[in-house]
């Protein structure tokens, strides 16, 4: 009610909280409790270096952390109709797509590029959960379809990071329908034979499980991540019975036969770059032989390649084969 408590205090606040905290400083690991030095877990690719919990992390992250020397190209994807359902529930959809945005920094719930992992060409795809859930829209379909088109057209390996809650609701059935469509997607990579691999990160479920993140050549883990159609809470309260310990979880899983391998995100790019080679029938990497991912690259911001069309690092050892240069 006067001018001190109405002008003077929020100017001070906004002067200090600008200053003081650029970002949060402190996490606190949700397993564990410890808390947790923001710049450290960051370097610690968001694995929690007390208890090995693996925290969400952003597709920018995840590629710097992948592709040689953080180095990649980010690949356009085609803009869908805008919310054509003109949805609403508590707020309207562009009102939440907008929020989403804000918040990420990303235009959608998918993050395409394309680069080098141990001087193997390839295209990545990977998921953001803190975008609405990493929810699949008509967006996250038209990404996957042009990941794989891209991969298709310069003969490369598809790598997928998967995270979802599952389909957007906001978009309806035309969400749903993305479920067939990256089918045809990862049918033409098949048909193309170029190997497709999907990591399954916490937590991956509903109609990402149920199409394109369960149709890989390889399935890879990230340990203790829910992977499931419909989840635990949803089939105990259907079935009224206790579920065994650990259901759903990527350990579980890889013992019932249904993932390949669970990785530590600390190890991914080099189980990664061991399976693309082995499949590609290109020969193992050589210790000490690879350029280390820029960890320290600019604050998650993407690290782009200093020519487009053409991947950064000049060509190696490997001979024939890989589709470099293809326009
Ligand atoms: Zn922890």
């Amino acid at each position: 009610m006067n001018w001190i408590s109405n002008y003077v205090r929020p100017k001070i606040n906004s002067l200090f909280s600008r200053r003081e905290v650029p970002e949060n400083l402190w996490t606190k690991c949700p397993e564990c409790g410890t808390m947790l030095f923001h710049r450290e877990l960051k370097d610690n690719l968001y694995v929690c270096p007390n208890c090995d919990h693996h925290m969400g992390i952003s597709p920018r992250e995840r590629f710097a952390s992948v592709f040689d020397g953080g180095i990649f190209t980010e690949v356009s994807v085609p803009e869908p109709i805008a919310d054509p359902l003109h949805f609403r529930d508590q707020k309207r959809y562009p009102d939440r797509m907008k929020a989403a945005q804000k918040a990420t920094g990303e235009a959608e719930a998918m993050l395409v590029a394309q680069g080098e992992i141990g001087r193997t060409p390839i295209v990545a795809a990977a998921q953001d959960f803190s975008f609405m859930g990493g929810s699949m829209s008509m967006y996250v379909g038209n990404a996957i379809i042009a990941a794989a088109q891209r991969a298709v057209e310069l003969k490369r390996p598809l790598i997928l990071f998967a995270a979802a809650g599952g389909a957007r609701m906001q978009e309806g059935i035309l969400a749903l329908m993305q479920m067939p469509r990256t089918t045809v997607a990862v049918q033409m990579l098949k048909e193309a034979g170029l190997p497709y691999i999907v990591v399954l990160t916490h937590p991956t479920t509903g109609g990402v499980t149920a199409s394109y993140a369960m149709l890989g050549d390889i399935h890879i883990a990230e340990p203790n991540a829910l992977i499931c159609f419909a989840g635990p809470r949803v089939i105990e309260q259907t079935i009224r019975e206790k579920l065994p310990d650990g259901f759903q979880r990527a350990e579980y899983l890889l013992d019932h036969g249904m993932l390949d391998r669970v990785t530590d995100r600390r190890q991914m790019r080099e189980e990664l770059i061991r399976i693309t080679r082995m499949l590609l029938g290109e020969t193992p990497p050589i210790a000490g032989d690879l350029p280390a991912p820029d960890a320290s690259e600019g604050d998650g911001k993407a690290a782009k390649a200093p020519k487009a069309g053409k991947d950064a690092a000049p060509e190696a050892k490997d001979t024939g084969k890989s589709g470099k240069g293809d326009k």
